[in-house]
């Protein structure tokens, strides 16, 4: 099957001042020094993205959202629309991590509307997925993340940029990981439902895998087949950690 270049984002969560712009900096400098053999991607909090965009410069590293709204504007205290992220000089949104699924009840059908709206704004959306440590031990992890497919991605990414992630809920800053089979094996399904609901427009987008992924593991990951590239939480943090996974594409 024809793979799409490989995407490294980086999810910054909750952390991130205006001193930790350095690491950013950082990151910049050594892969203008030697170019990445994929996609770069930083996620910092909505707060760092203006800055961090005029100290990238539109170079060697692209900005990405955490999350955004579905509507575009209005009386929604605290929350960030699309156009917003786009205005301040992101290209990218993550949606439905899990921590926005369990910590603030989204569903599918909700990550499926602030798709649209990313889409509407002009963002290439990363679409999380991923299942808990009872359902992964029920025997339920292909089942949770197809249908979680279905639900969260919606007809009208197809023709457009966009990814998915596959992101177990109990690997995600944990430091366990699924074994490379088992990550082969969800990948698998997860490609099967994007087919199975977009057609031959859900053949090449990449479909990273997240959750507890660090200089030691990555390049054993990145090799699985399927594995577009990875969705990195606390090693992203650090310019060295974030530059030996992406050595390792
Ligand atoms: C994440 O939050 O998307 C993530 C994968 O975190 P970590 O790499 O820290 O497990």
């Amino acid at each position: 099957m024809k793979q799409s270049v490989k995407l490294i984002a980086g999810n910054w969560k909750m952390n991130g001042l205006g001193r930790d712009l350095a690491e950013a900096e950082a990151l910049k400098l050594a892969l203008e020094a030697d170019p990445a053999a994929c996609r770069v991607v930083l996620c910092p909090p909505a707060t760092l993205i203006e800055r961090m965009a005029r100290l990238l410069g539109g170079g060697a590293v692209e900005l990405g959202g955490q999350d955004c709204h579905a509507s575009t504007a209005g009386a929604f205290t605290g929350s960030v629309s699309a156009g917003m992220l786009t205005d301040a000089g992101a290209r990218l949104v993550i949606l439905g991590h899990s921590e926005r699924r369990a910590g603030f009840g989204e569903s599918d059908a909700d990550v499926a509307a602030k798709t649209e709206a990313a889409l509407a704004a002009g963002l290439e959306p990363i679409i999380c997925v991923g299942e808990t440590l009872e359902q992964r031990e029920a025997g339920e992890a292909i089942a949770v993340v197809s249908r979680q497919v279905a639900g969260s991605v919606p007809m009208s990414v197809a023709g457009r940029p966009f990814a998915l992630a596959y992101e177990p809920v109990w690997a995600i800053g944990t430091g366990l990981t699924p074994t490379l089979e088992e990550i082969e094996a969800v990948h698998r399904a997860v490609r099967l439902a994007l087919q199975g609901r977009l057609g031959a427009a859900g053949d090449v987008a990449p479909i990273l895998y997240g959750g507890s992924v660090k200089p030691a593991n990555a390049a054993d990951i990145l090799a699985v087949p399927e594995v577009g590239g990875a969705l990195v939480g606390g090693a992203s943090l650090k310019a060295n950690d974030f530059l030996d996974i992406i050595r390792a594409v």
